[in-house]
């Protein structure tokens, strides 16, 4: 009888193309996808603890699969990912939750192949959470869910230790995949029909940096943007201490290049950036995006805030606030700050009280919808390359590259996915409204 796998994924990018690696090991060994947790003989929680809300979400949904157990013996429920690799994780879920038959963490996921076959065959309960990174595994089975979308990781883990992220505890130091690798998988998602390919790090800009040998992000964007073929290239996350103004100029001039840049700033006040340890200022921000403005064609810049860090006074949030009003991003991601076990910034004094966090993360997040509705005004008239992905009964859906949807009238016969250009012309209901240019 065919068995079947359910992945719950919590979490980033990462997280999502850490799933097709899980589910790609699934299907070789002749497991199907199912939408429905409940049909699983195979559960699998690929866990995130960025937020201390996203931890607590996923125990009580692995709490809550222990009557599936009840009901089906056979079922097997896995955790992997960051909250498994987090110190004292793997005793909790020995003791705590003991429907859970397969723990692993961030280090060995490509183990979880073997792992399942020795289940199968022993029944016997695998804790295996590996303490630190080891060399890269380029050998692990994939299946991509992604659409027009591929991920690619480019990097693991992190060097930054920002005060208040966990990423560097859970997920190692920073690990640079060879350029050679990922170029030839580069090449052939591009012979597959994948219009995007996103490249994945936590910090792109640092790509190459471990090599010693003058490797660099700018390097691996020019060598990825000359190869043939009809796609288009992305990335994230980038850090802005890092950023230099050789990727910038590469993007800028390279055509295949995506102008969508995420530059996390995080504060828009140099006395909370030294508390994060986020190594630069306010001002040197300001310096990149002036660049980028000057340089990058019809670039989009989005960001990540943190609001309420502790020791964040009003004036603090206000220089943040004002920042944010003169960058004009086109995408705010506010979060409001919760302490995370482990971390530095967790055992800070002068924690900031929730309501002033949520009154002051809810008034970043309308000044935000208020800049994009203004930007998404000045899109009419302007002409933008977008990808035509599906047909509608008189016309065409689309994305820019930042993610926005557009809605094309026409009547032309297309191969799709396809890039083309066309003319915005008004907006309704957030869709911008457009024609093909040619
Ligand atoms: S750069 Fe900072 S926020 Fe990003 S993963 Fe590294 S430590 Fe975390």
């Amino acid at each position: 009888m065919q068995k079947h796998y359910y992945i719950k994924t919590y979490g980033c990018q990462m997280n999502v193309h850490e799933s097709e690696k899980l589910a790609g090991m699934l299907k070789s060994l002749n497991y199907e996808e199912t939408t429905n947790m409940a049909d699983a003989d195979v559960i699998v929680f690929n866990t995130c603890c960025i937020r201390d809300a996203a931890e607590q979400k996923v125990l009580g949904n692995i709490g809550a699969v222990k009557k599936l157990k009840k009901q089906n013996p056979n079922l097997i429920v896995a955790v992997c990912g960051c909250m498994a690799q987090e110190d004292g994780r793997k005793e909790l879920f020995k003791e705590k939750y003991p429907h859970v038959s397969i723990v692993f963490g961030t280090h060995n996921l490509h183990m979880f192949k073997d792992y399942l076959i020795k289940f199968n065959a022993t029944k016997q309960k695998i804790y295996d959470v590996w303490e630190s990174e080891k060399e890269i595994n380029e050998d692990v089975d994939m299946y991509r869910t992604s659409n027009n979308n591929a991920w690619v990781n480019i990097m693991y883990g992190c060097n930054n230790f920002c005060t208040y992220c966990i990423v560097p505890y859970v997920r190692g130091r920073e690990r640079s995949r060879a350029m050679n690798d990922i170029v030839s998988e580069v090449k052939s998602l591009i012979s597959e029909g994948y219009k995007y390919i996103t490249l994945l790090g936590q910090n792109v800009n640092s790509y190459g940096n471990d090599f010693k040998d003058g490797t660099n992000f700018a390097k691996l964007l020019k060598t990825l943007a000359n190869l043939d073929g009809d796609f288009r290239i992305k990335f994230m996350t980038s850090h802005p201490k890092d950023l230099t103004d050789e990727v910038i100029n590469t993007i800028a001039t390279e055509p295949k290049l995506s102008k969508v840049i995420h530059l996390p700033v995080q504060s828009g006040s140099n006395r909370i950036l030294k508390l994060m340890n986020r190594n630069y200022t306010v001002e040197h921000y300001k310096t990149l995006i002036k660049k980028i403005k000057e340089q990058v064609p019809n670039y989009f810049i989005s960001t990540d805030i943190i609001v309420g860090f502790p020791h964040e006074t009003e004036e603090d949030f206000m220089a943040t606030y004002n920042l944010v009003n003169e960058v004009k991003y086109g995408g705010v991601f506010g979060f409001m700050y919760s302490p995370r076990t482990g971390t530095i910034a967790e055992k800070m004094d002068e924690q900031v009280p929730q309501e002033i966090k949520n009154e002051r993360v809810n008034r970043l997040l309308a000044l935000s919808k208020q800049i994009i509705k203004e930007q998404n005004q000045q899109l009419i008239g302007k002409t933008m390359e977008c990808l035509v992905e599906s047909k509608t009964d008189d016309g065409y859906l689309a994305t820019l590259d930042n993610g926005k949807n557009v809605i094309i009238t026409s009547n032309k016969n297309l191969t799709l996915p396809t890039f083309k250009n066309v003319k915005i012309n008004s907006i309704n209901r957030n869709k911008l409204v457009a024609e093909f240019c040619d």
